[in-house]
Protein backbone atom coordinates (compact mmCIF):
# COMPACT_ATOMS: atom_id res chain seq x y z
CA UNK A 1 0.00 0.00 0.00
CA UNK A 2 2.66 2.73 0.57
CA UNK A 3 3.95 3.05 -2.63
CA UNK A 4 0.16 3.89 -3.79
CA UNK A 5 -1.24 6.67 -3.02
CA UNK A 6 -5.01 6.16 -3.46
CA UNK A 7 -7.04 9.30 -4.02
CA UNK A 8 -10.03 8.05 -5.75
CA UNK A 9 -12.21 7.74 -2.77
CA UNK A 10 -15.44 8.64 -4.69
CA UNK A 11 -15.23 6.12 -7.16
CA UNK A 12 -14.54 3.33 -4.60
CA UNK A 13 -13.20 2.82 -0.87
CA UNK A 14 -11.49 -0.07 0.61
CA UNK A 15 -13.29 -2.85 2.88
CA UNK A 16 -11.73 -1.70 6.17
CA UNK A 17 -9.79 -4.62 8.05
CA UNK A 18 -12.88 -4.69 10.71
CA UNK A 19 -15.41 -4.39 8.20
CA UNK A 20 -13.59 -7.79 6.49
CA UNK A 21 -13.71 -9.51 9.60
CA UNK A 22 -17.55 -9.19 10.47
CA UNK A 23 -18.59 -10.20 6.80
CA UNK A 24 -16.57 -13.65 7.11
CA UNK A 25 -18.74 -15.65 9.33
CA UNK A 26 -21.53 -15.43 7.16
CA UNK A 27 -19.45 -16.67 4.26
CA UNK A 28 -18.40 -20.31 5.32
CA UNK A 29 -20.28 -20.34 8.74
CA UNK A 30 -23.35 -19.12 9.03
CA UNK A 31 -24.44 -19.43 5.48
CA UNK A 32 -27.79 -19.75 5.78
CA UNK A 33 -30.70 -17.91 3.22
CA UNK A 34 -31.90 -15.52 6.22
CA UNK A 35 -35.21 -16.96 4.72
CA UNK A 36 -35.38 -20.36 6.51
CA UNK A 37 -37.32 -21.70 9.14
CA UNK A 38 -34.68 -23.75 10.68
CA UNK A 39 -32.81 -22.33 13.36
CA UNK A 40 -29.02 -22.94 11.86
CA UNK A 41 -30.78 -19.98 9.66
CA UNK A 42 -31.61 -18.12 13.02
CA UNK A 43 -27.95 -15.86 12.88
CA UNK A 44 -28.02 -14.60 9.52
CA UNK A 45 -31.06 -13.39 9.94
CA UNK A 46 -30.19 -11.25 12.77
CA UNK A 47 -27.66 -10.07 11.26
CA UNK A 48 -29.60 -9.19 8.50
CA UNK A 49 -31.60 -7.31 11.05
CA UNK A 50 -29.35 -5.79 13.07
CA UNK A 51 -27.38 -4.09 10.05
CA UNK A 52 -30.85 -2.81 9.04
CA UNK A 53 -30.90 -1.33 12.54
CA UNK A 54 -28.01 0.40 12.35
CA UNK A 55 -28.70 1.77 9.18
CA UNK A 56 -31.74 3.35 10.42
CA UNK A 57 -30.42 4.57 13.20
CA UNK A 58 -27.73 6.37 12.00
CA UNK A 59 -30.38 8.33 9.06
CA UNK A 60 -33.11 8.89 12.67
CA UNK A 61 -35.18 6.39 10.82
CA UNK A 62 -37.10 3.31 11.34
CA UNK A 63 -35.61 0.00 10.20
CA UNK A 64 -38.46 -1.49 8.39
CA UNK A 65 -37.98 2.16 5.92
CA UNK A 66 -34.32 0.67 5.09
CA UNK A 67 -34.61 -1.72 1.46
CA UNK A 68 -31.58 -3.58 0.73
CA UNK A 69 -30.29 -2.97 -3.22
CA UNK A 70 -27.75 -4.63 -4.96
CA UNK A 71 -26.00 -0.75 -4.73
CA UNK A 72 -26.53 2.71 -4.91
CA UNK A 73 -27.92 2.52 -9.19
CA UNK A 74 -30.35 0.37 -8.12
CA UNK A 75 -31.47 2.36 -5.17
CA UNK A 76 -31.66 5.43 -7.58
CA UNK A 77 -33.56 3.56 -10.62
CA UNK A 78 -35.62 2.07 -7.69
CA UNK A 79 -36.73 5.08 -6.40
CA UNK A 80 -37.23 7.22 -9.75
CA UNK A 81 -39.08 4.40 -11.59
CA UNK A 82 -41.34 2.86 -9.16
CA UNK A 83 -42.62 6.60 -8.20
CA UNK A 84 -43.00 7.40 -11.65
CA UNK A 85 -45.29 3.71 -12.14
CA UNK A 86 -46.95 4.98 -8.66
CA UNK A 87 -47.86 8.53 -8.92
CA UNK A 88 -48.70 8.32 -12.99
CA UNK A 89 -52.28 9.12 -12.05
CA UNK A 90 -51.50 12.51 -10.22
CA UNK A 91 -48.71 13.13 -12.29
CA UNK A 92 -45.69 12.45 -14.98
CA UNK A 93 -43.43 15.29 -14.06
CA UNK A 94 -40.02 15.02 -11.76
CA UNK A 95 -37.68 17.47 -10.91
CA UNK A 96 -33.85 16.98 -11.20
CA UNK A 97 -30.85 18.80 -11.23
CA UNK A 98 -27.86 19.05 -13.81
CA UNK A 99 -25.17 17.84 -12.05
CA UNK A 100 -26.30 14.19 -10.81
CA UNK A 101 -25.18 11.38 -11.37
CA UNK A 102 -25.46 9.21 -14.23
CA UNK A 103 -28.13 6.59 -12.32
CA UNK A 104 -30.46 9.47 -11.63
CA UNK A 105 -29.99 11.19 -14.98
CA UNK A 106 -30.01 7.80 -17.24
CA UNK A 107 -32.88 7.02 -15.56
CA UNK A 108 -35.01 10.34 -15.77
CA UNK A 109 -34.16 9.92 -19.71
CA UNK A 110 -35.58 6.42 -19.69
CA UNK A 111 -38.50 8.09 -18.41
CA UNK A 112 -39.06 10.89 -20.55
CA UNK A 113 -38.85 8.37 -23.34
CA UNK A 114 -41.38 6.93 -21.69
CA UNK A 115 -43.86 9.99 -21.77
CA UNK A 116 -42.55 11.23 -18.17
CA UNK A 117 -41.67 15.15 -18.09
CA UNK A 118 -38.58 16.05 -16.85
CA UNK A 119 -37.43 19.54 -15.56
CA UNK A 120 -33.61 19.99 -15.17
CA UNK A 121 -32.69 22.76 -12.86
CA UNK A 122 -29.60 24.91 -13.01
CA UNK A 123 -26.47 24.82 -10.58
CA UNK A 124 -24.97 28.41 -10.01
CA UNK A 125 -20.89 28.45 -10.69
CA UNK A 126 -20.49 26.48 -6.67
CA UNK A 127 -22.75 23.81 -8.22
CA UNK A 128 -25.70 24.75 -5.64
CA UNK A 129 -29.25 24.59 -6.87
CA UNK A 130 -31.61 27.49 -7.04
CA UNK A 131 -34.24 27.48 -4.03
CA UNK A 132 -36.03 29.83 -5.99
CA UNK A 133 -36.43 28.06 -9.14
CA UNK A 134 -36.93 24.71 -7.47
CA UNK A 135 -40.43 26.29 -5.86
CA UNK A 136 -40.91 28.09 -9.36
CA UNK A 137 -40.64 24.49 -11.10
CA UNK A 138 -43.31 22.70 -9.32
CA UNK A 139 -46.62 22.46 -11.05
CA UNK A 140 -50.31 20.24 -10.54
CA UNK A 141 -48.92 17.56 -12.10
CA UNK A 142 -45.15 17.26 -10.23
CA UNK A 143 -44.64 13.50 -8.38
CA UNK A 144 -40.79 14.07 -7.62
CA UNK A 145 -38.07 15.93 -6.62
CA UNK A 146 -34.48 13.76 -7.18
CA UNK A 147 -31.44 16.36 -6.06
CA UNK A 148 -28.12 14.62 -4.76
CA UNK A 149 -26.92 15.04 -1.41
CA UNK A 150 -23.38 16.02 -2.55
CA UNK A 151 -21.88 15.50 -5.84
CA UNK A 152 -19.01 12.74 -6.61
CA UNK A 153 -17.21 15.27 -8.64
CA UNK A 154 -16.95 18.57 -7.28
CA UNK A 155 -18.28 17.46 -3.92
CA UNK A 156 -20.94 20.70 -3.51
CA UNK A 157 -23.23 19.52 -1.08
CA UNK A 158 -26.80 20.72 -1.70
CA UNK A 159 -29.26 22.76 0.32
CA UNK A 160 -31.39 19.31 1.14
CA UNK A 161 -33.31 20.30 4.45
CA UNK A 162 -34.63 23.46 2.80
CA UNK A 163 -35.55 21.28 -0.64
CA UNK A 164 -37.17 18.57 2.06
CA UNK A 165 -39.52 21.72 3.18
CA UNK A 166 -39.90 22.94 -0.04
CA UNK A 167 -41.11 19.20 -1.43
CA UNK A 168 -43.18 18.97 1.62
CA UNK A 169 -44.98 22.29 1.49
CA UNK A 170 -46.37 21.33 -1.80
CA UNK A 171 -46.91 17.56 -1.08
CA UNK A 172 -44.49 16.48 -3.71
CA UNK A 173 -41.72 13.42 -2.66
CA UNK A 174 -38.30 13.58 -2.42
CA UNK A 175 -35.49 11.41 -2.96
CA UNK A 176 -32.14 12.21 -2.30
CA UNK A 177 -28.87 10.46 -4.13
CA UNK A 178 -26.82 10.28 -0.83
CA UNK A 179 -24.47 7.46 -2.11
CA UNK A 180 -21.10 10.16 -2.05
CA UNK A 181 -22.65 11.87 1.80
CA UNK A 182 -24.56 8.79 3.66
CA UNK A 183 -22.13 7.97 6.88
CA UNK A 184 -19.75 10.66 5.89
CA UNK A 185 -22.01 13.78 6.95
CA UNK A 186 -24.66 13.82 9.27
CA UNK A 187 -28.09 13.03 7.92
CA UNK A 188 -31.28 13.09 9.32
CA UNK A 189 -34.47 11.86 6.99
CA UNK A 190 -36.75 13.63 9.85
CA UNK A 191 -35.08 16.70 10.23
CA UNK A 192 -34.36 17.32 6.22
CA UNK A 193 -38.24 15.90 5.21
CA UNK A 194 -36.37 13.37 2.95
CA UNK A 195 -38.77 10.35 1.91
CA UNK A 196 -36.40 8.33 0.06
CA UNK A 197 -32.15 8.20 -0.10
CA UNK A 198 -29.83 5.84 -1.61
CA UNK A 199 -26.69 5.28 -0.13
CA UNK A 200 -24.17 2.59 -1.06
CA UNK A 201 -21.50 0.39 1.02
CA UNK A 202 -18.95 0.77 -1.30
CA UNK A 203 -18.53 4.16 -1.06
CA UNK A 204 -17.97 4.19 2.67
CA UNK A 205 -15.29 1.26 3.03
CA UNK A 206 -18.05 -1.67 2.81
CA UNK A 207 -18.13 -4.29 -0.05
CA UNK A 208 -18.84 -3.52 -3.35
CA UNK A 209 -22.56 -4.86 -4.77
CA UNK A 210 -24.41 -4.10 -1.99
CA UNK A 211 -26.33 -0.49 -0.91
CA UNK A 212 -29.83 0.31 0.19
CA UNK A 213 -32.77 2.50 -0.34
CA UNK A 214 -34.27 4.46 2.50
CA UNK A 215 -38.46 4.81 1.78
CA UNK A 216 -40.54 6.15 4.55
CA UNK A 217 -43.31 4.19 5.82
CA UNK A 218 -46.54 4.97 4.27
CA UNK A 219 -45.22 5.58 0.67
CA UNK A 220 -47.49 3.75 -1.75
CA UNK A 221 -44.73 2.64 -3.85
CA UNK A 222 -44.43 -0.68 -5.44
CA UNK A 223 -41.86 -3.25 -6.05
CA UNK A 224 -38.70 -3.09 -7.96
CA UNK A 225 -37.70 -6.50 -7.88
CA UNK A 226 -40.63 -8.99 -8.68
CA UNK A 227 -40.18 -12.82 -6.97
CA UNK A 228 -39.51 -13.93 -3.41
CA UNK A 229 -41.29 -12.15 -0.47
CA UNK A 230 -37.76 -10.73 0.89
CA UNK A 231 -37.91 -6.69 1.66
CA UNK A 232 -41.15 -6.70 2.51
CA UNK A 233 -42.48 -8.42 -1.10
CA UNK A 234 -40.52 -5.17 -2.51
CA UNK A 235 -37.09 -6.38 -3.58
CA UNK A 236 -37.08 -9.84 -4.24
CA UNK A 237 -33.81 -12.23 -4.35
CA UNK A 238 -32.31 -13.98 -1.31
CA UNK A 239 -30.24 -11.90 0.83
CA UNK A 240 -26.46 -10.66 0.18
CA UNK A 241 -25.59 -11.41 4.15
CA UNK A 242 -22.02 -10.87 4.05
CA UNK A 243 -22.55 -7.79 2.40
CA UNK A 244 -25.46 -6.51 4.30
CA UNK A 245 -23.53 -7.45 7.33
CA UNK A 246 -20.02 -5.56 5.99
CA UNK A 247 -22.69 -2.50 4.64
CA UNK A 248 -23.47 -2.29 8.58
CA UNK A 249 -20.30 -3.00 9.98
CA UNK A 250 -18.71 0.05 7.95
CA UNK A 251 -21.59 2.59 8.75
CA UNK A 252 -21.53 2.04 12.11
CA UNK A 253 -17.61 2.63 12.22
CA UNK A 254 -17.83 5.63 10.24
CA UNK A 255 -20.41 7.22 11.90
CA UNK A 256 -19.08 6.19 15.65
CA UNK A 257 -15.65 8.43 13.93
CA UNK A 258 -17.43 10.79 11.75
CA UNK A 259 -16.24 14.18 13.23
CA UNK A 260 -12.35 12.83 13.46
CA UNK A 261 -12.11 11.76 10.16
CA UNK A 262 -13.94 14.44 8.72
CA UNK A 263 -11.94 17.20 10.49
CA UNK A 264 -8.51 14.88 9.19
CA UNK A 265 -9.55 15.17 5.81
CA UNK A 266 -10.22 18.50 5.72
CA UNK A 267 -6.99 19.70 7.23
CA UNK A 268 -5.66 17.82 4.16
CA UNK A 269 -7.76 18.74 1.70
CA UNK A 270 -7.17 22.25 2.61
CA UNK A 271 -3.92 21.94 2.53
CA UNK A 272 -4.19 20.28 -1.07
CA UNK A 273 -5.80 23.05 -2.22
CA UNK A 274 -3.92 25.78 -1.30
CA UNK A 275 -0.70 24.13 -2.24
CA UNK A 276 -2.04 24.25 -5.72
CA UNK A 277 -3.47 27.26 -5.77
CA UNK A 278 -0.18 29.00 -4.23
CA UNK A 279 2.18 27.07 -6.50
CA UNK A 280 0.66 26.42 -9.75
CA UNK A 281 -0.74 28.65 -12.20
CA UNK A 282 -3.65 29.30 -14.06
CA UNK A 283 -5.37 26.58 -11.84
CA UNK A 284 -9.42 26.73 -10.46
CA UNK A 285 -11.19 25.30 -8.08
CA UNK A 286 -14.14 23.63 -8.59
CA UNK A 287 -17.07 23.34 -6.55
CA UNK A 288 -18.37 25.48 -2.79
CA UNK A 289 -15.59 26.35 -0.80
CA UNK A 290 -17.12 25.54 2.34
CA UNK A 291 -20.70 23.67 1.53
CA UNK A 292 -18.15 20.66 0.74
CA UNK A 293 -17.71 17.18 1.47
CA UNK A 294 -14.57 16.75 3.54
CA UNK A 295 -12.71 14.97 1.17
CA UNK A 296 -12.93 16.10 -2.10
CA UNK A 297 -10.97 18.37 -4.02
CA UNK A 298 -11.54 19.07 -8.00
CA UNK A 299 -9.13 21.39 -9.53
CA UNK A 300 -9.29 22.54 -13.58
CA UNK A 301 -5.38 23.11 -15.00
CA UNK A 302 -5.85 25.03 -17.93
CA UNK A 303 -4.16 24.33 -21.58
CA UNK A 304 -4.14 20.31 -20.11
CA UNK A 305 -6.17 17.26 -20.96
CA UNK A 306 -7.25 15.59 -17.84
CA UNK A 307 -6.52 11.79 -19.34
CA UNK A 308 -2.58 12.84 -19.89
CA UNK A 309 -2.51 14.31 -16.30
CA UNK A 310 -3.66 10.88 -15.09
CA UNK A 311 -1.84 8.80 -16.94
CA UNK A 312 1.11 11.19 -15.48
CA UNK A 313 0.16 10.76 -12.23
CA UNK A 314 -0.06 6.87 -12.48
CA UNK A 315 3.63 6.73 -13.56
CA UNK A 316 4.16 7.87 -9.67
CA UNK A 317 2.35 5.59 -8.33
CA UNK A 318 -1.11 7.97 -8.10
CA UNK A 319 -4.60 6.83 -8.36
CA UNK A 320 -7.00 10.15 -9.17
CA UNK A 321 -9.68 10.40 -11.72
CA UNK A 322 -10.60 13.71 -14.03
CA UNK A 323 -14.56 12.99 -13.01
CA UNK A 324 -16.49 10.40 -12.27
CA UNK A 325 -15.24 6.61 -13.08
CA UNK A 326 -18.30 6.06 -14.80
CA UNK A 327 -17.46 8.85 -17.65
CA UNK A 328 -13.88 7.96 -18.10
CA UNK A 329 -13.09 6.50 -21.22
CA UNK A 330 -15.31 9.26 -22.75
CA UNK A 331 -13.70 12.24 -24.70
CA UNK A 332 -16.69 14.46 -23.26
CA UNK A 333 -15.98 17.03 -20.92
CA UNK A 334 -17.84 16.03 -17.55
CA UNK A 335 -21.43 17.32 -17.86
CA UNK A 336 -20.83 18.60 -14.12
CA UNK A 337 -17.78 20.81 -15.11
CA UNK A 338 -19.89 22.07 -17.93
CA UNK A 339 -23.16 22.55 -15.51
CA UNK A 340 -21.58 24.99 -13.39
CA UNK A 341 -20.75 26.93 -16.48
CA UNK A 342 -16.74 26.00 -17.74
CA UNK A 343 -15.72 25.96 -21.12
CA UNK A 344 -14.99 22.65 -22.45
CA UNK A 345 -11.48 23.42 -22.82
CA UNK A 346 -10.94 24.20 -19.18
CA UNK A 347 -13.33 21.59 -18.07
CA UNK A 348 -11.11 18.84 -20.30
CA UNK A 349 -8.29 19.53 -17.87
CA UNK A 350 -9.92 18.66 -14.50
CA UNK A 351 -8.11 16.45 -11.78
CA UNK A 352 -10.39 15.21 -9.00
CA UNK A 353 -8.44 13.99 -5.88
CA UNK A 354 -11.13 12.56 -3.09
CA UNK A 355 -9.64 11.13 -0.09
CA UNK A 356 -9.84 8.86 3.37
CA UNK A 357 -9.22 9.67 6.82
CA UNK A 358 -5.88 7.77 6.03
CA UNK A 359 -4.59 10.12 3.74
CA UNK A 360 -1.66 12.32 5.00
CA UNK A 361 -0.18 15.80 4.68
CA UNK A 362 3.11 13.36 3.21
CA UNK A 363 0.83 11.89 0.63
CA UNK A 364 -0.70 15.77 -0.26
CA UNK A 365 2.92 16.65 -0.79
CA UNK A 366 3.67 14.43 -2.71
CA UNK A 367 1.10 14.47 -4.72
CA UNK A 368 1.32 18.25 -5.51
CA UNK A 369 5.48 17.75 -5.88
CA UNK A 370 4.71 15.65 -8.65
CA UNK A 371 1.49 17.67 -9.88
CA UNK A 372 3.59 20.97 -10.33
CA UNK A 373 6.05 18.81 -12.95
CA UNK A 374 3.42 17.25 -14.73
CA UNK A 375 1.42 20.60 -15.04
CA UNK A 376 4.91 22.48 -16.59
CA UNK A 377 5.47 19.57 -18.90
CA UNK A 378 2.32 18.89 -20.26
CA UNK A 379 1.65 22.57 -20.18
CA UNK A 380 5.66 22.87 -22.23
CA UNK A 381 3.78 20.60 -24.99
CA UNK A 382 0.25 22.49 -25.58
CA UNK A 383 -0.28 24.52 -28.64
CA UNK A 384 -2.77 26.06 -26.75
CA UNK A 385 -0.50 27.30 -24.40
CA UNK A 386 2.18 28.41 -26.58
CA UNK A 387 -0.33 30.96 -28.58
CA UNK A 388 -1.41 31.80 -24.66
CA UNK A 389 2.52 32.77 -23.81
CA UNK A 390 2.95 34.46 -27.22
CA UNK A 391 -0.32 36.58 -26.80
CA UNK A 392 0.86 37.63 -23.47
CA UNK A 393 4.30 38.54 -24.31
C1 LIG B 1 -21.08 5.74 -6.91
C2 LIG B 1 -22.32 6.53 -7.03
C3 LIG B 1 -23.54 5.93 -7.44
C4 LIG B 1 -23.61 4.49 -7.87
O1 LIG B 1 -23.44 3.60 -6.80
P1 LIG B 1 -23.09 2.07 -7.11
O2 LIG B 1 -23.17 1.39 -5.79
O3 LIG B 1 -21.71 2.05 -7.67
O4 LIG B 1 -24.12 1.57 -8.07
C5 LIG B 1 -24.67 6.71 -7.48
N1 LIG B 1 -24.64 8.01 -7.14
C6 LIG B 1 -23.52 8.62 -6.73
C7 LIG B 1 -23.56 10.05 -6.33
C8 LIG B 1 -22.32 7.91 -6.67
O5 LIG B 1 -21.20 8.52 -6.28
Amino acid sequence: MSDLIYLDNAATTAVKPEVFEAMKPYMMENYANPSSVYSFAGKAKKAVDDAREQLAEILHAKSSEIYFTGGGSEADNWAIKVTAEAYKNKGKHIITSKIEHHAVLHTCDWLERNGYEVTYLDVDEDGLISLEALENAIRPDTILITIMFANNEIGTIEPVKEIGAIAKKHGVLFHTDAVQAFAHVPIDVEDMNIDMLSASGHKFHGPKGIGFLYMRNGLKLGAFIHGGAQERARRAGTHNVPGIVGMGAAAKLMTENMESFAQKEIEVRDYLISRIEKEIPFVKVNGHREKRLPNNVNVCFRFIEGESLLIMLDQKGICASSGSACTSGSLDPSHVLLAIGLIHEIAHGSLRLTLSEETTKEDADYVVDNLKGIVERLRSMSPLYEDFVKQQA
